[in-house]
């Protein structure tokens, strides 16, 4: 087993995961089995309860571990299913010291941060190693070099490092080269700190990744590679990439940055065959057809907040060789103006996951344009309720219908809690999480587009459509074509005499991939990519 672990300096937001990503694309691609992996510097243990404003979109594994969403860049540029062991906050690790500590591990010791703590680093790198094999685990580390509240991972790498033996292990230390405009001159000093800052505390880098947004010279290269104590061939330029994230692995590959790696960690393997992942570049960049898709929700000015969905939009784009236009609607916006004016020109509209009333009744007034003017919908999770809401109140005639999560009182809670969420108090890691088996219905768009009977999805939700309620759904004219194996949830929804009116109660948008686009987002896409403006509604 081999090991990479990448390390950021300078400024955050460096793109390191999607370096480290690209990087594992590159090393499965010469056929490797590639694990990644991050360690985040913070103190909560996932960022399941955390506002999205700050950390953006929470990302959803198989076995529901809510984790960072470079987990989602790693599984898209990957093939390796993750799991909760590969996201270790310091959260978890003290939560295990001092669960250790209370149950009397230690004999009487005094627990410190070195070693107890850094032990409990070293011990998690041990266990992915031995319960997911594998050639390489990649493992970035979250935050900048510097910080106070990363030093026991940087410690705990080094020791690793050293317990490893030599041409096991190397460290890629991400940096910013910035342009200086009014000297026309990029700087190597930042970068050359940075990598000062980590020689302190024992770490000299193998490879430096430079960020910059002008081609690194002969004579900046000479310079960072002097500097920075590395041969001239390990300073990698990372150029910002003109047209998509996908770009990344071919510009990496045209640095050797694949080369370098595996000669250091002595991996005889052959060239990557690149020409899939160019095709699909390719398709990303050159589209024949062209579609704007409306994404109504409450953290539209954050990209971060809906990463994986807007990425699941480029990949089904690229599907159905088309650019997909992403028109991002304020929920609230519609609150005050109606959707005409922000609707009408789309081509699909999309409601996407999220938590609280703020927003809601725009969304339903949304899902309601929707239905009556035949524009193609797609539902998730939240999505999926607020249409149901909105058929509820406007097609069942039940005044007032909402969910109990922003109307404890309502006289029709069409969405409520499940049963078993109701004895839960803890808010964080308890909603119903990770993949659940669902039944579809025959004769469904559902099974259409899965060409399918039964599926798996991922889950992150508290709320359900509510049992009491789906026999007048269904008699007035709604179809449940998704419902779980176990315990017969609603799991998909849709409308028939409509062009595409489909929702979800998991979320599509974990499991998409780029030369693998999601069923629902294909089909979605597609059935955007035929809507022409049509200006009387339906019915
Ligand atoms: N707030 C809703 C629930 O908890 C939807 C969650 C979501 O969209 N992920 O059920």
């Amino acid at each position: 087993m081999k090991y990479i672990f990448v390390t950021g300096g300078v400024v955050s937001s460096l793109g390191k995961g999607l370096a480290a990503s690209a990087l594992g694309t590159l090393l499965e691609l010469r056929g490797l089995k590639v694990i990644m992996q991050k360690f985040d510097p913070y103190l909560n243990i996932d960022p399941g309860t955390m506002n999205p404003y700050e950390h953006g979109e929470v990302y959803v594994l198989d076995d529901g571990a809510e984790t960072d969403l470079d987990l989602g860049h790693y599984e898209r540029f990957t093939h390796t299913n993750l799991s909760k062991l590969n996201n270790l906050t310091s959260g978890q690790v003290y939560q295990s010291v001092l669960d250790k500590e209370r149950a009397g591990k230690y004999q009487g010791r005094t627990v410190q941060v070195i070693p107890h703590v850094t032990n409990e680093i070293k011990a998690r790198m041990h266990e992915v190693a031995e319960k997911m094999g594998g050639d390489v685990i990649i493992t970035e580390i979250g935050g900048t070099v510097g910080d106070i509240e990363g030093l026991p991972f940087l410690e705990a790498i080094r020791q690793f490092a050293h317990e490893s033996g030599p041409g096991n292990v190397i460290f890629i230390h991400a940096t910013l080269v910035p342009y200086i405009k009014a000297a026309e001159e990029l700087k190597t000093k930042p970068t050359q700190q940075s990598i000062a800052k980590l020689r302190e505390i024992g770490i000299a880098p193998h490879v430096i990744l430079c960020r910059t947004e002008l081609a690194l010279d002969i004579d900046i290269r000479e310079k960072i590679s002097l500097f920075g104590n590395v041969p001239i061939e390990d300073v990698i330029e990372v150029r910002d990439v003109k047209h998509t994230i996908y770009e990344m692995p071919l510009k990496l590959h045209e640095e050797r940055l694949d080369d370098v790696v595996c000669k250091q960690l002595n991996l005889d393997t052959p060239q990557p065959d690149l020409t899939k992942w160019r095709h699909f570049v390719q398709r990303v960049i050159h589209p024949t057809h062209h579609v704007r898709i409306g994404v109504v929700g409450k953290y539209i000015e954050l990209k971060d907040a809906y990463k994986s969905i807007y990425e699941s939009l480029v990949h089904a784009g690229a599907a159905n060789d088309t650019k997909v236009d992403i028109v991002r609607v304020d929920a609230e916006a519609i609150e005050k103006a109606g959707p005409d004016i922000y609707l009408s020109g789309l081509q699909g509209i999309l409601i996407p996951g999220g938590f609280g009333d703020r927003g809601t009744e725009g969304k339903i007034s949304a899902a309601g344009y929707a239905r009556k003017s035949g524009i193609p919908f797609f539902g998730i999770c939240l999505g999926m309720q607020i249409a149901v809401i909105e058929f509820a109140r406007n097609v069942c005639n039940l005044k007032d219908a909402t969910s109990t999560e922003f109307d404890k009182a309502t006289p029709h809670p069409v969405i409520s809690m499940m049963e078993e969420q109701k004895k839960i108090k803890q808010l964080g890691g308890t909603m119903r999480l990770g993949t659940w088996v669902t039944n579809l219905m025959p004769d469904t768009k559902a099974y259409a587009l899965y060409h399918s009977a039964v599926i798996s999805e991922r889950h992150r939700h508290r709320y359900e459509v509510n049992d009491d309620y789906k026999d007048q759904l269904e008699a007035a004219g709604m179809i449940i074509s998704g419902t779980s194996l176990k315990g017969g949830l609603t799991e998909m929804i849709e409308l028939p005499n409509h062009p595409f009116f489909v929702a979800c109660q998991f979320h599509p948008e974990f499991l998409s991939k780029p030369n693998h686009a999601h069923p629902l987002f294909h089909g979605f896409v597609k059935a955007s990519l035929h809507h022409h403006h049509t200006p009387e509604p339906l019915c």
